[in-house]
């Protein structure tokens, strides 16, 4: 249980197979499911802590990110990490930055559509955790499923030797996605947030089924997405997230709203299970989510 703010330090720390989670903190079980993942099976599990800025396309949301260092730490040992790097801005952003990773295609749609130059910098501080902590593996969330395609093919494009897994979205006992951003909602909001879980979800029974037609699989959702401010319903490849008219591949359904003033994004990811197609509706937690603290560990 140490806290690195080196790179140095870091990688001095990772004895045998480093496993490395990503992340930008005010944990929850989502997060501590990949440290757990990681921890299984890797001798060293390293969980970076940095709110990286240039990921942020909107001041104000980097502004309004949720903080909370000690809770971090103390969380993420528990879970099973055995060091955590936290660096401040120098170490992360030594000089004025010349170089940054653009993946093309991958972000050609959705996030990568909507939020300019925010793969460029998850991209970018990726590879820089890459290089300067030399992990063995690297674990990230289904939940960005995007996010999932365009490290993997970094890492791939720019030779890391890192194996990249993915883990389930954990969600909550109702069905809403774990995300740090889900503090901003308010009791009524949070029922509105519901409907993108539920639309994924008759999306999904849809597909169990054995749907195929994207058009088919996205309206099964967008007929549930009522009182939110709808950005997108997509179905893409897993792999490339280009669109896809027939579930051909395995790919993902992809929600993004705004329910109030919070920006939510939400997918299930559709597998092949022998011939067919199932799709993962992640893992559900038992009581309230850790993000909500005491009051509502209490019952809400
Ligand atoms: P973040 O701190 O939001 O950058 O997330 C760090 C990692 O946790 C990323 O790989 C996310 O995809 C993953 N993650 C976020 N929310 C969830 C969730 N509900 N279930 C599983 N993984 C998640």
């Amino acid at each position: 249980m140490i806290v690195a703010t080196t790179f140095a330090d870091c990688r001095r720390l990772g004895a045998g197979v480093v496993g490395l989670v990503p992340t930008m903190g005010f944990l929850h079980e989502g997060h501590l499911s990949l440290i757990a993942m990681s921890a299984a099976t890797c001798d060293t599990t390293v969980m970076s802590l940095f709110v990286n800025p240039t990921q942020f396309d909107d001041p104000a949301d980097l502004e309004r990110y949720p903080r909370a260092f000690e809770r971090d730490r103390d969380l993420a040992f528990s879970a099973g990490a055995d060091v955590l790097f936290a660096p401040d801005d120098s170490q992360m952003y030594p000089g004025e930055a010349l170089v940054s990773v653009v993946v093309d295609r991958v972000t050609d749609h959705m996030e990568g559509a909507r939020r300019p130059g925010h793969f460029e910098g998850v991209a970018t501080v990726v590879a820089k955790l890459f290089a300067g902590i030399q992990p063995d593996v690297a674990y990230f969330g289904r939940k960005d499923a995007q996010q999932v395609a365009v490290v993997s093919t970094m890492a791939r494009d720019l030779s890391f030797p890192v194996r990249i897994e993915a883990g389930s979205t954990v969600r909550e006992a109702d069905g809403l996605a774990l995300s740090s951003r889900n503090v901003f909602l308010s009791a009524a909001e949070r029922k509105r947030a519901l409907a993108i879980s539920a639309g994924l979800f008759a999306a999904a029974d849809l597909v169990d089924a054995g749907e195929v037609d994207a058009g088919a699989i996205e309206s099964a959702c967008r007929e549930r997405l009522g009182g939110i401010d709808l950005e997108y319903v997509q179905l893409a490849d897993q792999a490339s997230a280009q669109p896809l008219e027939v579930l051909d591949r395995p790919g993902f359904l992809a929600v993004a709203a705004s329910v109030g003033a919070t920006r939510l994004i939400d997918n299930i990811a559709i597998d092949p299970i022998g011939s067919r197609w199932m799709a993962d509706r992640g893992e559900r937690l038992q009581k309230p989510s850790m993000l909500y603290g005491e009051r509502d560990a209490a019952g809400r």
